[in-house]
This record gives C-alpha cells, structure tokens and sequence, in this order.
C-alpha cells in the first residue's frame, strides 16, 4: 500500500491566508541560526522555513495574524517585516511585470 507510488505535490500553508498551495507557487521565508530572516528564493536555505503565497496581500494578512511569529515561534521585529516586504516585492517583480503603473 505504501509502495504505490502516487506523485503528490507538496503543499505548504501559507502564513497570510492559511491555505494551502503547491509548495512551487509559494515564497520560502527562513530564519537562519544566527537568527537571520530573509526570503529564500532557491528553497534551499538552512534554517527554519515558512511559506507565504506569492502576493503582497498574504503578506499584509500574516503581518495582521502574526503568522510569521507563529511559525517562528518568536517576535520579529518591525525591521525584519519591513526587510522581508522588500525582498519579497524584489522577488514578485523579478517573477512577472504586472504592476507598471505608480511604480517610480
Ligand atoms: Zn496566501
């Protein structure tokens, strides 16, 4: 029964919805040892990993719902918010151009 080898896709759930998505739609956050927050674009970062989906609405969301401190388990501070909005905004431009209006 184990042996059938069925291809799931992995899901993760997302810190700002809490829905869950394929794991390749999504946006890796991680915290490092040293206890470094950045958002992982390659997956395969060390360190504790939380996903969100790959909008800026999910990632207000988990700012409301302190997603992230409860993944993390932790308190993050408004900086690191603040440099994870960046990275992940970085990150949505490189994916598709959408927003070409009021950007500069
Ligand atoms: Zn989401």
């Amino acid at each position: 029964m184990i042996a059938m080898k069925t291809k799931k896709i992995p899901q993760r759930m997302c810190l700002g919805c809490r829905q869950s998505h394929p794991k390749k739609d999504m946006l890796r956050i991680v915290r490092s040892k040293e206890g470094e927050y950045s958002v992982d674009v390659t997956g395969k970062k060390p360190g504790r990993g939380a996903y969100i989906c790959k909008n800026m609405d999910c990632f207000a969301e988990a700012r409301k719902n302190h997603g992230l401190e409860r993944s993390f388990e932790g308190r993050i501070a408004p900086e690191i918010y603040a440099q994870l909005e960046a990275e992940l905004r970085t990150q949505l431009d490189a994916n598709e151009n959408v927003d070409t209006e009021g950007g500069k």
